[in-house]
């Protein structure tokens, strides 16, 4: 059933005469139009970017920006390792998670006579990762699914805007960036080859670690 807004109980004489409110209304519109006119923008700390003496409400996006809270799920990014590659071992755990279907990856092998001394350790890599952000929901689940902290939701931004489509399928290049991230659980920290893991052998059913 229909609200009848004049069975309210609520309302006292002066709304139901109506025009006294309306009058009211017309004041607070007008008294934020001479604010914003002539005043000073109130001090809110979560206006970025704030420019010149005109310190109005109104936000002028995209000159100022609002900040995003702490948690923002924004534009992925691949992390670096200390050497500048991707901390990513290729695990298709990202891609296989997403319910967009919107990351693809090829995965390449790491030539054991390489010297390096990740190469010894880490088996795979990634030589192509691409993330279509136009198809991307944003869930963060490829961020959760990632045993190597490989790739993260931190940039506070969104994807910029693109001519083209194709513009919006980010690559390697495009995803790797950030400060050099290390984990002292890193294998290739904890173990000198992929053929001799630090942990000793135990039975079958014993969870590593314990004795
Ligand atoms: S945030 Fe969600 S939809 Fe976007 S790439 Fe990650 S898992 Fe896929
Ligand atoms: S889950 Fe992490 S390590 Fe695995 S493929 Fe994705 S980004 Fe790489």
């Amino acid at each position: 059933m229909a609200y009848d807004a004049s069975r309210n109980p609520s309302q006292d004489v002066r709304e139901r005469i109506y025009l006294p409110e309306l009058l009211r209304g017309l004041a607070v519109t007008t008294r934020h139009f001479l604010r914003n006119l002539f005043g000073q923008r109130d001090t809110n700390a979560s206006v970025l970017n704030r420019k010149g003496r005109s310190l109005v409400t109104t936000v002028q996006y995209p000159e100022e920006r609002v900040a995003y809270p702490p948690g923002y799920r924004g534009l992925h990014r691949l992390v670096p390792r200390e050497d500048g590659k991707p901390r990513c071992v290729a695990c298709y755990m990202c891609a296989t998670v997403c319910p967009a279907q919107c990351i693809y990856i090829e995965a390449g092998e790491y030539d054991p006579a390489d010297s390096s001394a990740a190469s010894r350790v880490i088996e795979k890599f990634p030589t192509t990762f691409v993330i279509d952000e136009l198809r991307c929901i944003v869930c963060g689940l490829c961020v959760e699914a990632c045993p190597k902290d490989a790739i993260r939701m931190d940039t506070a931004t969104h994807a910029p805007s693109e001519y083209t489509r194709q513009g919006f399928v980010y690559d390697i290049p495009k995803l790797l960036n950030g400060p050099p991230v290390s984990h002292s659980s890193d294998p290739w920290k904890r173990r000198e080859s992929s053929e001799a893991p630090e942990h000793q052998a135990l039975e079958p059913h014993t969870r590593i670690g314990e004795t």
